[in-house]
């Protein structure tokens, strides 16, 4: 597998001619390589959509939404090629790649294909005296990074909007799973889009990443990724006036009431926890139950967890693939051990493993899906982002308490309800700190919705037409009647 740079309609590799491994996780070897690309790439691919923009940008909408509909129908065409390669790439089950993140790329650019040809813009009139109406005008050359969690979903829900709005594009996803994109940027041309529109990087974040932002005509910046490397692409952007759309870390509370749907609750915080081997930012990763059934839900939810097994990401059965990489599977180990250290008992996994029966597999970075008890909520397991297959569970005796516990960390991005109160919902839901709340339900998304966090999970928000107003800037004109 080579993946390949495109830059102005050209797949290139890196200028400096070097390369970075591409690992497969679920057996730990080297399966190809990428471009390890660098400031000059950068140079390239921004002078290139820099060029592309004037008449991009100046494209009605409808032939921007064509262009964004037709790479939409080679996204359908490939399906299966991208979930295969998703899977191998990020170590996830295909059956996950296959049922959502192909098939939620190639709605993103279709939603974005819609979405801009219904995009207004206010008039203000001032009665008798004169009208304003506001223009919303495409940025530039903009900046969208992603991460490897959710490689093409992530990507395409950054580039569409971005692209319908009448920007042209510099995009990176992750180092670690770069190839999905790459096989999206070999259609970027048979979908119509002409040359430097939409250009992408590869190569490592603090080389070929750190270069785009600091780039000086790069607009804005729409990053998807850890706080850490937020913070610190927030500090070199804000000095150069960037706009900046920043979607972080998460460290989300399922709250569950005694008064839930015990099923229902127990099989969706199974999922919660544990979907994408618990690396999606909105997985619920401190579960909060109510006292009077948490000795059931806990028993309940233990043994269903014991029940799973890591599998071949590529078997259509498994339901538990890999985690990313060695390098991940390490630091969720250390936070395991660091659970004991901090008094806490495992219920159920604890240990890194390999599929059974499965030759081959034996190098893959596979982890048994594990529940702690017994921390405090305020202990370093509690109040840090693992990404990774582990649960801690606590029980509270009131609502109070729970909000209590559920807004305790630095991170506000996503929490779930469990109840069939409905004033308790409303309430519960208005007091959380976070930029959505589920009640009843998990990951339940309508693209038209605000999505993003507050406090260290994010700035801004994505979705509906608040990416669109983040990708564009508005101009107001004022008319003398
Ligand atoms: P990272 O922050 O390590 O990387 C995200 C992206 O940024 C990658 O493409 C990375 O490149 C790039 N990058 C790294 N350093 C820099 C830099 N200095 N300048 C510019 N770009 C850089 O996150 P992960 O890939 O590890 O993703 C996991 C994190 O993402 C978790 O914290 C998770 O919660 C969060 N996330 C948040 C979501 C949300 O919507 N709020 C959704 C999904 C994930 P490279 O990989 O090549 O180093």
């Amino acid at each position: 597998m080579e993946v390949l740079n495109l830059i102005q309609g050209k797949l290139l590799s890196a200028k400096g001619g070097e390369w970075l491994e591409l690992t497969d996780p679920s057996k730990g070897k080297v399966y190809g390589r990428l471009p390890r690309s660098s400031a000059e790439d950068v140079n390239l691919a921004v002078k290139s959509a820099s060029k592309a923009f004037k008449s991009w940008s100046a494209t009605p909408p409808g032939e921007r939404a064509a262009c964004l509909n037709r790479l939409a129908d080679l996204v359908k065409k490939n399906a299966q090629l991208l979930s295969s390669a998703e899977s191998t790439d990020n170590g996830k089950p295909i059956s996950l790649a296959a049922a959502v993140d192909i098939p939620r790329a190639e709605k993103n650019l279709r939603f974005y294909a819609s979405a801009v040809q219904h995009f207004a813009s206010e008039s203000h009139a001032m009665e008798g005296e004169a009208i304003n109406y506001t223009l919303r005008k495409p940025l530039g050359v903009v900046a969208c990074i992603s991460p490897w969690n959710l490689p093409l979903y992530l990507f395409t829900w950054k580039i569409a909007p971005a692209l319908a709005a009448g920007n042209c594009v510099v995009a990176k996803p992750s180092e670690i799973t770069p190839v999905t994109a790459y096989l999206l940027s070999t259609w970027v041309k048979e979908a119509g889009f002409p040359d430097g529109v939409l250009n992408i990087l590869h190569g490592l974040g603090t080389e070929v990443g750190d270069a785009l932002v600091r780039h000086p005509k790069i607009a804005a910046v729409s990053f998807t990724g850890g706080t850490a490397t937020g913070a610190h692409i927030a500090s070199v952007t804000a000095p150069r006036f960037k706009k900046l759309s920043l979607e972080l870390g998460g460290k989300n509370a399922a709250i569950i009431f005694d008064d839930c749907d015990f099923e229902d609750a127990l099989a969706t915080t199974m999922r919660s926890s544990f979907a994408n081997q618990g690396q999606i930012c909105l997985c619920g990763s401190r579960i909060l139950v109510e006292k009077s059934i948490y000795t059931r839900f806990r028993d309940a939810l233990v043994s269903k967890t014991k029940k799973m097994k890591v599998g071949d990401p590529m078997d259509p059965k498994t339901k538990t693939g890999a985690v990313v990489s060695k390098e991940h599977r390490d630091k969720i180990l250390d936070y395991i051990t660091l659970a004991k250290e901090e008094g806490g008992t495992i219920l159920c996994g604890g240990t890194q493993t390999t599929p059974e029966n499965q030759p081959g597999l034996e190098g893959g970075y596979y982890i048994q899906p594990t529940i702690i008890e017994g921390l405090k909520y305020d202990c370093a397991v509690n109040q840090q982002e693992i990404f990774g297959p582990v649960v801690t569970i606590q029980p509270f005796e009131t609502e109070e308490e729970a909000v209590s516990i559920a807004n305790s960390t630095e991170y506000g991005l996503a929490a779930t309800v469990w109840t069939n109160d409905l004033k308790r919902a409303h309430r519960v839901a208005a007091e959380l700190e976070t930029g959505i709340c589920w009640v009843n339900c998990w990951l339940l998304r309508d693209l038209r919705t605000p999505f993003g966090g507050v406090k260290n999970s994010g700035v801004g928000r994505e979705g509906g037409f608040d990416a669109l107003r983040f990708f564009t800037e508005s101009q107001n004109v004022c008319i003398k009647l």
